[in-house]
Order: C-alpha cells, then sequence, then structure tokens
C-alpha cells in the first residue's frame, strides 16, 4: 500500500508536506474524524484527497459549490486521479455512468452536492458503495448565524448515523471561535480531533488607502501595480459593479461584471472566463467568490467596506492561493463610515448589536497605525504576532497627530446645531461652517450667525472629512436617519470638556509614492524572473494556453504558474529532471514531459 508521502510524490508531484498536512492526513488514514481550520490556500484539499487514496473505497466529498466541480473533477483527473460527481447540472445519462463508475469500485473520489443526500436515492447508491470518508468541504455553512448558511448543510448530522465507521472530516477557512464551536456540534464532530492552522497569509500584501476619487486610484493601483492580472474588484452595489467594469473596459483592461442580479448563464459564463482566462479581472458583489480555487489572482481590491473582518478576511483571502505575492488592497473613505453606520441601524436590537460590533472591528483595522496583519490574526484569537512589514502600515508607519481641538469643533458645531437651532446636518454642511463658507444653504439657515462659523480654517474640506471619519469610526460621533445627520454619542462629551484626548492619523491622499512602489516592487522581484528567462515562461505560458484550450480546462489544471516558473529557472533537460519539479508527478510528467521539454528547447 502506498504512504502518504508516496502518493504526494507520485500523484501531485510535491516534494513535502505543508504545516499541518501530514498529522491530519494521517489521522484521518487511520480512520479518526477531523475538524479542520486552515486559511485559504493552505492546501486543504490534499488533507482529504491523500486519505482518499490511501484508503480502499471511494472518498465522498460534499462540497457547495456545483459550478467548480467539473473544474475540480478534470483537474484531478489530469493528475490521474479517478474522479467523478454528481450535482444537480447534470444529464440522466451522465449521472448513470458516474453511478456505476462508483459501484464498480472505479472511482476514488466523488463530489457530491450536499441537496443530492435529501434524495433517497442517493442515499441508497451510497449504501451499495464502499466509502472510504466523508469530506465536508466549506463546513462553516452549516453554521445558521455565519454568512454562508446552507438549509442542506443540516442534513450532514445523518451521515454519522448511517455511515458510523466511516471517518469524516470537515474543513474550512472561516471560522471565528463561535462558528467553530457552531460546526462542530451541528456535525457531532466533538469527539474528532480539531485541527487549527494559522489565519496567516504571509504572501498577501495588505494595504487601505483613502479614497478620494476612487475609479481613477483603482486604474492607477492596476496600471502601477498589477497589469496583465488576474484579480477581483468588490464593490458593495450591482450598479457600481457594472459601472466599474465598464469603467474598467473602457480603459483598455479586460473585466467582466458578476452580481446576483445578471441572469445564470452569463454569471456562469463570467466565471468560466476568470478562470480559464489568463489576466482577467472579475468586478464582482461578494456573490462572487466562494470556492474559487483559482491560485493565481493576483490581487483583491475593495471599493467599498466589507461588513465585517470575517468577510474581509475571506475576500482577500481569494488573492493568492499558490502562495506568490499578491495584494489586498482597499480604498476607504468618510462616504463607506456613514453609508455602514446608517446600515447597522436597521433591523431588531440583537441584529443592529451584532452589525455595530463587526462594523466597529472593520473600522478599527481601517483606521489602525499600527501593523494591519497583527490585528487581523488578533481578531482571529491568533495573539502576540509581531508587525509583519509587509502590510502598508508596516511600510510606512502613518503619522498621527493629536487631534483633540479638531474633534472638539466638529463636535461642539454638532452640539450647536442641535441645541442652539435644533437642528441636524450632515458632513457637507459641517465642514462648510467650519471653514466659514457662506453658500446658500449656510445662509439659508442663517448658519453665519453660529459661534463655530470659520473656526477651522487651519484645515482643509477633505482634512475635515477625514477628522469626520475618524471620529465616527471611534464611536465618539454618529450619525442618524436616512441622510446621514450627525448626531453625537455618549462619550463625546468627555471630548468636549477636554478630559479625553482623541489622536488622529494623517490621511496621505497620496501615499508615500516612493515607498508604495519600492514595496510592490520588492514584491514583485519575488514573483517575477530575471529579465532574460521571462520569455521562457512566456513561451512555457503559450504552450501551456494551446493545451488548456484544446482539452477546454483552465491553464492550472494542466500546470500551476509556479511549476512553470520552476521549469524557467532551472530548465532540465530530461524527464528524470523534470520530474522533480514541484507539480510534476507521475501522471503529468508521461502526460506533458517531452511537450514541456520541447517547449523549453524552442525558447532557449
Ligand atoms: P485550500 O483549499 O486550503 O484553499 P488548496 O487545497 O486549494 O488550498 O491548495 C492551495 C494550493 O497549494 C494548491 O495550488 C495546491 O496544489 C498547493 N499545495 C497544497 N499542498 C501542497 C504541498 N504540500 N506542496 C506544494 N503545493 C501544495
Ligand atoms: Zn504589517
Amino acid at each position: 500500500m502506498d504512504t502518504p508521502s508516496d502518493v504526494l510524490h507520485r500523484v501531485f508531484g510535491y516534494d513535502s508536506f505543508r504545516a499541518g498536512q501530514q498529522e491530519i492526513i494521517d489521522h484521518v488514514v487511520a480512520g479518526g474524524d477531523a475538524l479542520v481550520l486552515m486559511p485559504t490556500g493552505g492546501g486543504k484539499s490534499l488533507c482529504y484527497q491523500i486519505p482518499a487514496l490511501v484508503r480502499s473505497g471511494v472518498g465522498v466529498v460534499i462540497s457547495p459549490l456545483i459550478a467548480l466541480m467539473q473544474d475540480q473533477v478534470d483537474a484531478l483527473r489530469a493528475l490521474g486521479v479517478r474522479a467523478g460527481f454528481l450535482n444537480s447540472t447534470q444529464g440522466f445519462d451522465e449521472r448513470q455512468l458516474v453511478e456505476a463508475e462508483f459501484l464498480a469500485g472505479e472511482l476514488d473520489l466523488l463530489y457530491l452536492a450536499p441537496e443530492r443526500l435529501r434524495v433517497d436515492a442517493t442515499l441508497r447508491l451510497l449504501a451499495k458503495g464502499d466509502i472510504s470518508l466523508f469530506a465536508i468541504d466549506e463546513a462553516h455553512c452549516v453554521a445558521q448565524w455565519g454568512h454562508d448558511f446552507r438549509p442542506d448543510y443540516l442534513e450532514l448530522s445523518r451521515l454519522h448515523e448511517l455511515w458510523p465507521d466511516v471517518p469524516r472530516i470537515a474543513l474550512t477557512a472561516t471560522a471565528t471561535p463561535a462558528t467553530h464551536r457552531e460546526i462542530s456540534s451541528r456535525l457531532g464532530l466533538d469527539a474528532a480531533r480539531h485541527f487549527v492552522a494559522g489565519f496567516d497569509r504571509p504572501n498577501i500584501h495588505y494595504r487601505i488607502t483613502s479614497k478620494s476619487e476612487p475609479k481613477r486610484q483603482l486604474l492607477q493601483f492596476l496600471r502601477e501595480e498589477h497589469p496583465d492580472d488576474a484579480g477581483i474588484v468588490y464593490c458593495l452595489s450591482r450598479s457600481s459593479v457594472e459601472k466599474i467594469a465598464e469603467f474598467l473596459t473602457d480603459n483598455g483592461i479586460a473585466a467582466v461584471p458578476y452580481h446576483a442580479g445578471l441572469d445564470a448563464a452569463t454569471r456562469a459564463l463570467h466565471q468560466a472566463r476568470f478562470l480559464r482566462e489568463d489576466g482577467l479581472i472579475v468586478v464582482a458583489t461578494i456573490a462572487f467568490g466562494m470556492g474559487i480555487d483559482k491560485p493565481d489572482v493576483r490581487f483583491v481590491a475593495h471599493l467599498d467596506l466589507p461588513k465585517s473582518v470575517e468577510g474581509y478576511y475571506q475576500e482577500t483571502g481569494r488573492a493568492g492561493r499558490d502562495g506568490l505575492p499578491a495584494t489586498a488592497w482597499m480604498a476607504y473613505g468618510l462616504q463607506d463610515v456613514v453609508q455602514h453606520r446608517r446600515m447597522a441601524l436597521e433591523g431588531d436590537e440583537a441584529h443592529r448589536r451584532r452589525q455595530v460590533h463587526h462594523l466597529d472591528a472593520m473600522l478599527a483595522l481601517c483606521e489602525t497605525a499600527s501593523c494591519r496583519r497583527v490585528m487581523l490574526l488578533d481578531y482571529f484569537g491568533q495573539e502576540g504576532s509581531q508587525p509583519c512589514g509587509n502590510c502598508d502600515t508596516c511600510q510606512a508607519p502613518p503619522e498621527t497627530w493629536d487631534g483633540t481641538v479638531a474633534a472638539q469643533k466638529v463636535l461642539s458645531t454638532v452640539w450647536r446645531l442641535a441645541n442652539e437651532r435644533r437642528q441636524k446636518f450632515g458632513v457637507g454642511q459641517v465642514t462648510d461652517i467650519l471653514l466659514g463658507k457662506t453658500t446658500a444653504k449656510v445662509l439659508q439657515h442663517g448658519h453665519e450667525t453660529l459661534k463655530v462659523f470659520g473656526v477651522g480654517t487651519d484645515l482643509g474640506n477633505a482634512e475635515w472629512h477625514g477628522v469626520v471619519r475618524q471620529l465616527l469610526a471611534q464611536g465618539l460621533l454618529a450619525v442618524e436617519s436616512d441622510y446621514g445627520a450627525l448626531v453625537l454619542t455618549d462619550a463625546s462629551s468627555a471630548v468636549l470638556k477636554g478630559e479625553r484626548k482623541v489622536l488622529l492619523r494623517r490621511d496621505t491622499l497620496r501615499p508615500a509614492r516612493a515607498k508604495t512602489s519600492s514595496s510592490a516592487k520588492a514584491a514583485k522581484t519575488v514573483a517575477e524572473l530575471p529579465a532574460e528567462l521571462a520569455p521562457v515562461f512566456e513561451g512555457l505560458r503559450a504552450w501551456r494556453a494551446a493545451v488548456a484550450k484544446e482539452q477546454g480546462v483552465p491553464a492550472y489544471v494542466i500546470f500551476h504558474d509556479a511549476t512553470l516558473r520552476e521549469i524557467a529557472t532551472r530548465s532540465p533537460s530530461s524527464l528524470a529532471e523534470l520530474s522533480t519539479i514541484n507539480g510534476v508527478g507521475e501522471n503529468k510528467l508521461a502526460k506533458y514531459g517531452e511537450q514541456v521539454l520541447e517547449a523549453l528547447q524552442a525558447t532557449a
């Protein structure tokens, strides 16, 4: 019988296990149950694929990602693994074929959509086969209070009743301690061994910049740092998704929209193009992305503030699964805070409290003057890490300033409007009053006679917006009502009375350009090859693109970028040498070995 490391080398072509993998695999191979928390890109798939190949019988994988099953199965077949799937997208004949393979013991892995398990015929089918393990992917879908709850996942508790002797392994990349506990109890995995890997994604560079002209900033970011790279741009609304996709296309950048308002065929097409084409950008709402295991997503950009740190971590986590440098970039500004504070006023009390709690954590991450990664890891309970050197605040520590007086000016303007005039206004009017602008609206309300009129000419308009944003983020000011009227909070009075200092971070609307670009360059040099090897790499990519097209599979199913880079760098001259490269397993060596050597020769 093959050992797990034999399978790792022979089938997957990898040298060694990643952190955590071996322990999990050994535990499941021995028949134990497991609950695995591992960040995106950590290598969860191998944790059930290898045990399924080592143990006798078929590994049954429950996954909600129906649209991706075909690709997952194609990728396994390319490795010589006998895999199949059953879901609602198939016709009767195709399903029959897979069922027959399953019964004949001709499959190593069978992917199943969770709703299949509600069908008695499926349970009867499974009962007739020999099952080596159940893998429950995206296990957080069983958590009712999580953001991806799927009722069908509740059925999965039955697996253990029906097959008490078959090991189960549940996997997820998102889990605050509360979600973790819920997964464990709903799936009856309390007795399972829990494996919790760190949350850090060291290859992701985190950057949160103040929003001034989001479109221009996005364009600049893409042109300077990620020309021709694949990536995801997240927006809050469907209409902004459409607008940004069009804007990028108009500017010569290949981009497609994705949101729940598009019909299913269009969504499927855009997702498939993103997976298959090199360097395509998807502009999307958060409807896009779960389970997208495209390894070479080089950036994730947020043009709007995510609702929670969990959301931010999950969305940005889709970048850089291949371990090569990737960027998580976000533009964030006053309007985001106003809008989210307003949204957090909706719903019942419990809901509001949860929203506010999530938002406060997200805002704290945006406004922090210390390492973003340390804060992110802290949030997930991984305390005590050191500043990372690979986030914007580490690389260009923001200046902080004593904003107590500025805060008092804003707060007393709001106070005077409320107490002297019985009025509430939004940030625009408050800023105009501070700057002493005699606009029509100021004159109409007689605001030029307020004592605070014109007391804020020491700062500019954008700076006042920055002050208000930070006061909102710190809970020293609040928004009320639909139009974003500013009101004081319980915490405001301490500032007004001079009992509390307010420390603010100085916004750099134009971030320290030199620093950012040098860090970007540093990140790139790791990913980029020496100039003389670039044509070799491009030659290999062109060969790969042709093969992928011919077979109708995503390019990474043939070989990952990381593998092509290593081939270009080491320039193997024989099949034996080629076989030592990471990602070149037995099957791919036999299938593509000669072609790769020829493609190398041709570019030499
Ligand atoms: P996850 O599901 O945890 O996000 P995957 O299972 O998709 O991660 O793995 C992420 C990437 O890492 C994949 O491209 C996979 O092929 C690669 N990978 C996983 N384990 C190893 C390993 N031991 N050595 C090299 N590459 C690995
Ligand atoms: Zn840092």
